[in-house]
């Protein structure tokens, strides 16, 4: 009987899968990981689903949920604190409960859907904020090339912008657990993004003297207002990551569009990068508030690709290909998806 997955992922694509498994502990998970490893049965690590789009209808396959729970602090001192936080947890409760309880740094990644496995795999990150800078290691379960538990520590995870080595070498091989976390006893307003003081002093907080309850909801409010909720209407949040590109075609752009949004974003292979926001290339397109089909362009927030109701996986796939289409031909900037494609 195949298994739905319309619960499990926020686009609300109504696939299914051959099987569904959950893990409570590391011992669950060594069992699983055991049926797996002959590699006869396709696989896919799962958390809440809020960044991955099904294309077909049936995904052959078993789909492997971690639901491993628990907030357990590790390590303590005046200054810091290191908790042990099971990936099953629902980040925005681990960012709540933390923020309540004094342990500071994650308030700026209030409110992003999903699980605290997944946010480790993903190094999720959101107004000037990345969860990176406080993951300290990360348990899990290899698969193959033998069933074994593991610990990487944070240079071990490869981290960048939105990367991690478990979407690269250790992508379907490794299955997270827990993940460790360094918070902070004191809290510093992180405000290097220009909408958090905005959104502060129209609450009638000074930005420097916010506490960090204020910062969350500030942060929870600017995200409501932007974002369409996935409970309402199905999306998976930004489905292109920003591009990167060398400074000398941002600035043949810039020639034609002097109003461009672009940040400094380093170097790569000896020359000056620049990030261009994906949203901004594709209101240029002319797409901002279009559909294609089912398939919508969220109105507010460009970069949210939207199920319009009974859109199919396939149907959100067009779009974004029309949209990488459109984005190349007019600017010569390939759009590379954040969003995970399941076949
Ligand atoms: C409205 C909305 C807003 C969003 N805003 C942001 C944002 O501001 N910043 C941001 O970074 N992201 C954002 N996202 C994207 C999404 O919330 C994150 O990518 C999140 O970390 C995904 O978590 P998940 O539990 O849903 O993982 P899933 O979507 O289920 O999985 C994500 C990836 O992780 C892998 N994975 C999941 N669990 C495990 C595990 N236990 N072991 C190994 N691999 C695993 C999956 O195979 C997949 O490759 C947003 C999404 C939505 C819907």
């Amino acid at each position: 009987m195949p298994y739905s997955l319309l619960p499990h992922n926020t686009f609300g694509i109504d696939a299914t899968c051959d099987e569904f498994l959950e893990y409570h502990s590391e011992a669950e998970c060594l069992e699983i990981a055991q049926r797996l490893a002959d590699g006869h049965t396709p696989w896919l690590p799962i958390g809440a689903g809020s960044n991955l789009l099904f294309l077909s209808r049936h995904y052959g396959g078993c789909v492997v949920h971690n639901a491993i729970k628990g907030i357990e602090c590790v390590e303590e001192d005046d200054e810091k604190i290191v908790l042990r936080v099971g990936g099953g947890e629902v980040w925005d409760d681990v960012v709540a409960c933390c923020t309540q309880r004094g342990w500071h740094g994650l308030e700026n990644l209030s409110l992003i859907p999903g699980e605290t496995g997944a946010a480790a795999v993903q190094n999720i990150g959101a107004y000037g904020a990345e969860v990176a800078d406080h993951i300290v290691k990360v348990e899990g379960v290899y698969i193959c090339p033998e069933v074994t538990t593991a610990v990487l520590n944070h240079d071990e995870c490869h981290y960048g912008y939105r990367q991690s080595i478990f979407k690269q070498e250790l992508k379907d091989v490794f299955l997270v657990t827990r993940v460790w976390l360094r918070l902070s006893k004191h809290f510093t307003p992180h405000l290097s993004h220009k909408a958090i003081a905005g959104k502060l002093m129209a609450m009638g907080i000074s930005p420097q003297q916010a506490t960090a309850l204020q910062m969350r909801e500030a942060i929870i409010s600017i995200r409501q207002e932007k974002l369409p909720d996935p409970k309402q209407t199905g999306n998976a949040g930004s489905f292109f990551m920003n591009p990167v590109v060398p400074t000398a075609l941002a600035g043949s752009i810039m020639a034609k569009y002097p109003d461009m949004p672009h940040y400094d974003a380093g170097t790569g292979e000896g020359r000056p990068l620049v990030k261009i926001p994906a949203a901004w290339l594709i209101e240029q397109c002319g797409w901002k508030g279009k559909n294609l089909g089912r398939a919508g362009v969220n109105p507010r927030q460009p970069l949210v690709l939207t199920n319009l109701g009974g859109a199919s996986g396939n149907d959100i796939a067009a779009l974004a290909t029309t949209l990488q289409h459109d984005v190349k031909e007019k600017f010569g900037i390939e759009l590379h998806p954040e969003v995970r494609y399941i076949l």
